[in-house]
């Protein structure tokens, strides 16, 4: 097989990291908008020493990082990112169920569903009410990924992550600042390895009303789930339908005319043009509501992240 220029990873990164190691990697594949431009590096480690060599090799390059799970609440941009892009994905997936103390520890890369299915095999049903959220573990511990009724913090007890300098830390529950959609770790620059979780509270679950909520989303078209945070009381998706948006397009990205939250990469979406329907969406609600949207969707730009002008910037 002829090897392609992605796959030629640089300055010896991939003897030292072991996993998957590319060089201008196109971010869209790895996005479940399908949008955004090539990381210089990406690699997906398989261990943590890899992690770690990835840390090391990104300081000794002086280039910036950024880390990412299964990039489905992600936005790359067009431009790409000159840096290394660390996948925490499908190579660090182990789980350890201690059945008689109901601990589950599952590595940041496992995907939510697969922990499903895990637990399901046991007779467990604590993390169902999660099905049908596409995330991996750690960037769901990051986002506090849920549905009204729960999220996944609550079955939190301690997470394992390393900081910037590669040194690890552990963090017990109250440490993880969880709230709606919001964790400490989008503050700290900390790389989730792995999350202790109690389980077998015996709470059962509707699975298939869980289902058939899922069926009322647009889950035909790459999209990043909900763009925006539902503001307290009230709806995003309900704000944005009543100012008229739904099925609203620039370029290929669109309001979803199924669920006015989710922006659909209608084909040949660019993040230009996410961000314009964005800015859009935001000063439109302000302007007819008086309420800011806040971004649940997180934007990755050379210095990270960024969470979105304020609407009444917008505006002028
Ligand atoms: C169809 C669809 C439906 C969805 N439904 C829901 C829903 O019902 N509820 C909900 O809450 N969300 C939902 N989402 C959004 C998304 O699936 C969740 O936010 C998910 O948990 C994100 O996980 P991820 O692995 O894809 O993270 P990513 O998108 O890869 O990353 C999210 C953030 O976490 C950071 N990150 C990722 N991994 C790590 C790590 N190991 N260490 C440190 N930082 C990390 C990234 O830098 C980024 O800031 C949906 C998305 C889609 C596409």
């Amino acid at each position: 097989m002829a090897i392609g220029a992605s796959q030629i990873s640089g300055r010896g990164l991939d003897k030292r990291v072991r996993g998957v190691v590319r060089f201008n990697e196109k971010l869209a594949y790895h996005s479940s908008l399908r949008v955004g431009g090539e990381a210089r590096y990406f690699v997906r480690p398989e261990m943590v020493e890899d992690v770690k060599e990835s840390l090391s090799f990104a300081e000794e390059e002086g280039l910036p990082w950024v880390v990412m799970g299964n990039g489905t609440n992600i936005l790359f941009p067009d431009e790409g990112y000159e840096g290394v892009v660390i996948q925490i994905g499908s190579a660090m997936r182990e789980k350890e169920l201690d059945h008689d103390r109901g601990l589950l520890k599952v590595q940041a890369g496992e995907s939510l569903s697969r922990v499903i299915h895990f637990l399901h095999s046991y007779g467990l049903n604590d993390f169902d009410f999660l099905i049908g959220i596409p995330g991996a573990i750690g960037g769901s511990l990051v986002m506090n990924a849920g549905i009204p009724e729960g999220s996944i913090s609550e079955l939190v007890k301690r997470i394992h992550a390393l900081d910037e300098q590669g040194e690890p830390v552990t963090l017990e529950r109250e440490d993880c600042g969880f709230g709606y959609r919001r964790s400490v770790f989008q503050q700290r620059r900390l790389i989730i390895l792995a999350a202790e979780f109690a389980v077998g509270s015996g709470r059962e679950w509707d699975i298939q009303e869980l289902l058939q909520r899922r069926q009322r989303q647009p889950l035909g078209r790459p999209s990043p789930g909900c763009v925006f945070k539902n503001p307290p009381g009230d709806y995003a998706g309900r704000l944005i339908e009543q100012a008229g948006l739904k099925g609203y397009r620039i370029g290929g990205a669109a309001i979803s005319s199924v669920h006015a939250n989710f922006i659909v990469n209608e084909g040949g979406a660019s993040a230009a043009d996410v961000l314009r329907l964005i800015d859009l969406v935001r000063e439109r609600v302000y302007k007819e509501f008086g309420i800011e949207l806040e971004m649940e969707l997180e934007i990755i730009s050379q210095g990270r992240s960024r969470k979105g002008r304020a609407p009444e910037m917008l505006l002028n």
